[in-house]
């Protein structure tokens, strides 16, 4: 063959190479009855869903000679049936098989529970390899195998063992021995990876990996090939986002925004301080972004109070410099009235409105026809802004604040306001720390910024965990505060499902403090049960200091800011999740006074002492899902995080950053994956995705 010399079809199969046959893998596997119903719960049809079934994981167990075991261990014996019986035992429906098993150093008794049928399969002079406990001077069994019967499965008891998940009726031991007689068919399974990326990032073969999964050899080499399954994973998924947004943005295209006149530079020049580092390179980046006509879809994130309203002006003006216009939506009137308020104070000469549900009809009417005949540049607004009746005649940018807050639907909607074939390029912003596991993997199609420098001359706020004993030290702590003419947050119960309730606790609560610990002071209460008129009007008068004490539900919201505000208490605090606790503590500390956050709650609570230990907002999403993460099934799915068939987040965290790197390097060349050599690659992905890869229509 080599020397070009033909060959005839039986030395062809005879010859020693290796070629992958994966037509082998369709086969069903030999399975009948109730095996074979327990194999389908699982999944597993054919003979390539078998080898597919990774190992949940892997048992060390040591060979033992029976002479030396001793009470408590847990091992692999061998030896010699001599003796077998049955007998019932004092609890009427246990009866338990007992043999004597020899090998060269002594002998056992081995003892297996109901299995009452083994006394028939079992005789003396079979070798057994036994798995179990010696416990009480019997062995208690907890898998068997007689020995000589299929070579390759007689391997499979002792060293590292393969732990699969099973079901009822089809037991891990059961699906370790059929793999085992599969062994050698996992040498036909397709490598989707090309040869030169395997290489570079030292990763095994697939079939490698599978068959030292299956087969192990040493804790050692099973990690390598988890790891190399998991890389492949966590890259699929990756190149899957990616194509989504390749897909998502093919054919659209948005205004290009570059530099034009001298709008943001005057703007920059007047500003009233100094922008953090962070905010420069933000601007730097949005506004390459905008020079281009690909759509920007960007995430900008910062802890409230880190100044990314600067951030989106700058993008704005930059819609208005280019003869375009720019809106700002925020998913309340309040947050959108202080957008209002900081803007104003930065803005120069570029006219701007507000539009709400709440503008009066003439008011309104006028600001529609501004937009557009595109006279008016700039605007910012609630849900207002994306009703059929708002029409911009060229809107360029679209920014969306708190954007969790919004649908698919109405960022969507948002969209649509562009002219016809064009898109907004657009900014969502969040104040809501995103970990950088969930930004991979769950926001594959935007892309990130962040913004960690708070602005200069804010102080750190102090925190602490408050049990019961501390209580009056607590209150005492407020009162000198509020002595000091500081304002002080006391935030009540979180109530799952019920605002009613919630309400009724905090109005209780209220009036107790009213009569106790805050007696000299002036309260006021805010609760999701207020019209929004009397929220508005205890949030402002708070503000203005008319008010010492707010007693609030968790409603008092994200981006209220109050800078005499210096202490926030919070009532029965393990209620809330550890990002709501900093979203919450996040209300003081935005002035420039010294800032308290008191948790009232169990000193012991991991999430409360990760809280007050910890400042940063990124840190402690992170924590936050590592300690949801590590719980139970529930939790894992409620991080948010895929679920994959090998890899595990946030465990693999370090694979997923590899990956991303990966995947971004074979895109940029090649985004949809179109190139020969990444054929399979692609085969694969679109096998496991082909239903993501295809964009959320508007
Ligand atoms: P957020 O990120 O929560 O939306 P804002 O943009 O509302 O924060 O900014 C909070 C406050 O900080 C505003 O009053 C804003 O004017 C001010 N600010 C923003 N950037 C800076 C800065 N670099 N230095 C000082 N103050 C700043
Ligand atoms: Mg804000």
């Amino acid at each position: 063959m080599v020397g070009g010399e033909p060959i005839d079809r039986r030395e062809f199969f005879a010859a020693n190479v290796r070629w992958p046959r994966p037509s082998l893998l369709l086969e069903p596997l030999p399975l009948r009855g109730k095996a074979a119903e327990a194999a389908q719960r699982l999944g597993l049809n054919t003979v390539g869903d078998l080898l597919e079934h990774v190992p949940a994981g892997h048992e060390f167990r040591a060979g033992r000679a029976i002479g030396s075991l001793s009470g408590g261990d847990e091992a692999t014996i061998e030896g010699e049936v001599k003796t077998v019986a049955s007998r019932p035992t004092r609890r009427r429906n246990l009866k338990i098989v007992e043999a004597r098993i020899a090998d060269e150093s002594g002998s056992t008794k081995a003892v297996w529970f109901n299995q009452a049928y083994l006394a028939k399969q079992l005789e003396p002079g079979m070798r057994l390899r036994l798995f179990g406990k010696f416990r009480g001077g019997a062995f208690q069994v907890r898998e068997h195998r007689v020995l000589g019967r299929s070579a390759a499965a007689d391997d499979q008891m002792s060293g590292v063992v393969a732990m699969y998940s099973s079901t009822e009726g089809l037991k891990s031991q059961r699906l370790r021995e059929l793999v085992a007689e599969l062994h050698g068919l996992e040498l036909n399974v397709i490598e989707p990876l090309p040869g030169r990326l395997r290489a570079k990032e030292r990763l095994i073969g697939r079939a490698d990996a599978l068959a030292e999964l299956h087969f192990p050899r040493s804790r050692l080499t099973t990690e390598s090939a988890r790891e190399r399954l998991a890389f492949e994973d966590l890259l699929f998924q990756q190149l899957a986002l990616g194509m989504r947004r390749h897909k998502r943005n093919a054919g659209r295209a948005a205004i290009s925004l570059p530099p034009q006149r001298d709008i943001v530079e005057a703007w920059r020049a007047l500003l009233p301080f100094e922008l953090t580092g962070d905010q420069r390179d933000a601007i730097a980046v949005i506004d390459a972004d905008l020079s281009t006509n690909v759509p920007m879809q960007r995430l900008l994130m910062g802890e409230v109070g880190s100044g990314k309203t600067v951030v989106a002006l700058s993008a704005m003006l930059r819609a208005a410099e280019n003869d375009s216009q720019a809106a700002l939506m925020a998913p309340t009137e309040t947050l959108a009235e202080q957008h209002l308020a900081t803007l104003d104070r930065m803005l120069p000469q570029v006219p701007l409105a507000l539009l709400t549900g709440s503008t009066p009809a003439k008011r309104r009417k006028e600001i529609l026809a501004r937009l557009a005949s595109g006279e008016l540049p700039l605007v910012v607004g609630t849900h207002a802004l994306i009703e059929p009746t708002v029409e911009f005649r060229r809107l360029a940018v679209a920014v969306v604040d708190e954007q969790h807050r919004f649908g698919v639907r109405q960022r969507a909607a948002l969209d649509a306001k562009a002219p016809a074939g064009i898109v907004p390029h657009i900014l969502h912003m969040t104040a809501t720390p995103i970990p950088r596991t969930l930004a991979l993997t769950g926001f594959g199609d935007l892309d990130f910024t962040q913004i960690k420098e708070l602005p200069s001359g804010r102080r750190p706020i102090t925190t602490r965990v408050v049990g019961d004993e501390q209580r009056a030290d607590a209150y005492e702590q407020v009162r000198t505060q509020l002595r000091e003419g500081r304002q002080a947050y006391v935030v009540c119960p979180l109530v799952e499902e019920s605002e009613v309730l919630e309400a009724r606790a905090a109005t209780a609560e209220a009036e107790r403090l009213a009569k106790t610990e805050f007696r000299d002071f002036r309260l006021r209460l805010i609760h999701g049960q207020m019209s929004s008129a009397d929220k508005a009007d205890a949030m402002e008068a708070f503000d203005r200091g008319e008010a010492d004490v707010l007693v609030a539900t968790s409603v008092i919201e994200v981006g209220i800011d109050v800078p005499n505000a210096s202490v926030i208490v919070i009532e029965d605090a393990d209620r809330y999740g550890i990002s709501q606790l900093h979203q919450l503590r996040g209300r003081v500390g935005r002035g420039e006074h010294q800032s308290y956050c008191l948790l009232f709650g169990a000193p012991g609570s991991r999430r409360l002492r990760a809280v007050a230990g910890e400042r940063d907002g990124f840190k402690l999403a992170q924590i936050d899902l590592e300690l949801r993460g590590s719980g139970e099934e529930l939790g894992t799915r409620q991080s948010g995080l895929p679920r994959f068939p090998v890899a595990v987040l946030p465990e693999d965290n370090l694979l997923l950053e590899r990956a991303n790197v990966v995947a971004d390097r074979l895109m940029t060349a090649d985004p949809m994956l179109e190139h020969p050599v990444s054929e399979l690659l692609r085969e694969a992905v679109v096998a496991r995705y082909g239903n993501e890869i295809d964009p959320i229509p508007a």
